[in-house]
């Protein structure tokens, strides 16, 4: 094992910064996180790449915003100015549950502590800092940021709030994966430092670097891009739902574009400006992103304290960015972008062999994926063609023509990391999209290749169980979920089967559910419990639908619109609607069966309880009688 000195990680403290005989800091970060310095966390990569640049960058995680604030002042004031990230997760998806209850864990948190970052860290941060240093840029950034950037409903406060930008006070925001944005910043403020000038955001050349967001008087921008779209102002969505829904449909496609456009939106006297994305990063650029010296282990500071999320990933590595599925209620795709950004087969595997250093390595690597396991190099076979797509989804409702869906550099990264001497096996955690297996391409070699990764990852990358995301059963409910119809589910269960037959292996397949997603009603869940008895699966993989800041489901759910063809939608919202839902999942729980006996009869559904009990068996349990439906475990995801 490498040994490491305490300044092979970014400094944290005064005492840090000493040892390395800085008298000033170039950038200095806080996040809602512990610093972990690996690729997988943010902080650390933003660090990481600006150190590159040659700056001098400093981290504080989860800075005590309770006291005197002295964790805002250890540092001082950065030369060039303080970012911000309220972590890897949002922080009250991080802090709560589906039913808003405070979590008992933080992943991110030393020892899982619960209590180590606000709520709204991103709001908390910029605040102290603009009253300790109100004339040093405070620039947000990471998955809370990112996805507040524009009005959105924010399902714990239940209402439409305003860009983050707005409650914050931060002078810009970064969205999306932010290496290239953060660079130009830097570059940008660097030579207006040089030249004597003063940042502002609104003024050139800040105003035009792409991937940004900012505010600027209303009165006073003169937009003179014709493309720029003018989504309805925050006082208009707060007043009609429909026009939230509306604006949503614009969010999401300029982020998923290309060539993108800016958008705009008026709040009050202000506007919002969002400058369209960089294009997706070469191989090259994400490469180097990638191969920064991390040392991918916790700072010192938390020695023999246990960082839950660390432990999920230190065995893992991810081989791509980006997911072109466009789920309506995931936020990974919606902040990565749909267009798939590779690594090399040199970064992956040199990021294997340091894997391979750590200590209590055994041989096996967690996981081998990305967003999604199976999109590793895919992309359109004619770029020209993409550049002018706006689809969310290249493989929703059908898979796009133009989409290349070769497994076989896949298949390649995986054959060359299981000749390393010293693995074992490399599993697959990541979750894998069926319907790219089970589509039947005009290329029979392309055919030929998934079959042969279908067979290969069941044979060997599974650790006796394969999480497959089905999501639903009805199609209706799947279609606004944006997810493929349930024979494609069904049918990759009977090769999932015939390939265990074959290998002589007993794996289980283990499908992940949502319930009162919208579009979902009390009829599709009692289908759903009957779909899943009939496959005999007692789930395990269950949640109740998260409206989590800026998906379209989320703005669905709440605004009762479906944003791209504002057509009115259902989805269950109080506690009593959501139960109803959620009792379908625990069909073969003796004590669920007289609410589902009681809802399929108030539903007219008789012929779904001779399903799902037998013919004449609507009764519910009584005391003492047996259990003849097995005692099923039910886990909450
Ligand atoms: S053209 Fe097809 S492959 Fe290219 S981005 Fe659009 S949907 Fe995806």
């Amino acid at each position: 094992m490498k040994q490491y000195q305490l300044t092979d990680w970014l400094p944290t403290t005064k005492k840090e910064t000493d040892l390395r005989g800085w008298d000033e800091l170039d950038v200095i970060l806080f996040s809602g996180d512990a610093y972990v310095d690996h690729p997988s966390f943010g902080a650390a990569v933003i660090g990481r790449i600006l150190e590159a640049q040659g700056l001098r960058v400093a981290i504080v995680p989860q800075p005590n915003w309770r006291d005197d604030c002295r964790d805002f002042k250890k540092l001082g004031r950065p030369r060039l100015f303080f970012g911000i990230s309220a972590g890897c997760m949002d922080s009250m998806v991080n802090k709560y549950t589906a039913n808003k209850r405070l979590r008992s864990e933080d992943a991110y948190t030393p020892d899982g502590r619960p209590d180590m970052r606000p709520e709204y860290p991103s709001v908390v941060y910029t605040q102290i800092l603009k009253k300790l240093y109100p004339d040093v840029p405070v620039v947000l950034g990471g998955i809370e940021a990112s996805m507040r950037r524009l009005s959105h409903y924010d399902y714990w406060q239940d209402k439409v709030m305003r860009s983050i930008l707005c409650d914050s006070g931060a002078d810009a925001l970064i969205y999306g994966m932010g290496e290239k944005p953060i660079v130009e910043l830097a570059q940008t403020l660097q030579k207006l430092k040089a030249d004597g000038q003063t940042a502002n955001f609104s003024l050139s050349p800040l105003n035009t670097l792409p991937q940004i967001a900012f505010l600027t008087k209303a009165d006073q921008w003169k937009e003179e891009d014709s493309t720029t779209i003018q989504l309805f102002s925050h006082e208009e969505c707060l007043s009609d739902k429909k026009k939230q829904a509306a604006n949503f449909r614009h969010i999401e496609e300029e982020s998923n574009k290309y060539e993108a456009s800016r958008i705009t939106q008026q709040v009050g006297k202000q506007l919002v400006v969002v400058n369209p994305p960089y294009p997706p990063m070469s191989q090259t650029e994400l490469d180097h992103s990638f191969d920064l010296p991390y040392t991918r282990l916790p700072h010192p500071k938390y020695k023999n304290k246990r960082i839950p999320a660390y432990d999920m990933i230190k065995f893992s590595v991810n081989v791509h960015r980006g997911c072109f599925g466009g789920c309506a209620f995931c936020t990974i795709s919606a902040h990565q972008g749909k267009f798939i950004v590779s690594r090399s087969r040199d970064s992956i595997l040199k990021e294997v062999k340091e894997v391979m250093q750590l200590p209590d390595f055994k041989g096996y690597l967690s996981d081998l994926g990305g967003p999604s396991a199976n999109m590793y190099m895919m992309h359109g076979k004619d770029e020209a063609v993409c550049r002018k797509c706006k689809r969310p989804s290249c493989i929703h409702p059908k898979v796009c023509p133009n989409l290349n869906t070769d497994h076989r550099p896949l298949l390649d990264i995986y054959h060359a990391v299981d000749a390393l001497p010293g693995i074992k096996k490399s599993f697959i955690g990541s979750g894998v999209r069926y319907d790219l297996l089970l589509h039947e391409s005009k290329e029979p070699a392309i055919n030929r290749t998934a079959q042969e990764y279908t067979r290969e990852l069941i044979a060997k990358h599974v650790s006796g169980r394969l999480k497959v995301a089905p999501e639903h059963t009805a199609d209706r409910v799947l279609s606004v979920m944006r997810k493929p119809s349930f024979q494609q589910f069904e049918a990759f269960k009977r090769l999932f089967d015939r390939i265990n037959r074959e290998e002589n292996l007993r794996q289980q397949l283990i499908p992940y559910f949502i319930s009162s997603h919208p579009g979902c009603t009390e009829e599709d869940m009692a289908e759903l419990a009957v779909k899943t008895k009939e496959l005999d699966f007692h789930l395990e993989q269950i949640q109740d639908f998260t409206p989590t800041p800026m998906t379209v489901a989320t703005e669905a759910w709440y605004t009762g619109y479906h944003p791209y063809t504002l057509e009115p939608i259902f989805s269950a919202k109080t506690q009593r609607e959501k139960l109803a839902q959620r009792q379908f999942f625990f069909w073969y729980k003796p004590e669920e069966r007289r609410g589902i006996t009681d809802a399929l009869q108030r539903l007219g559904r008789r012929d779904l309880i001779d399903k799902l009990y037998g013919k004449g068996n609507d009764k519910p349990y009584g005391k003492g009688s047996d259990k003849p439906y097995g005692k099923g475990k039910a886990k909450r995801r």
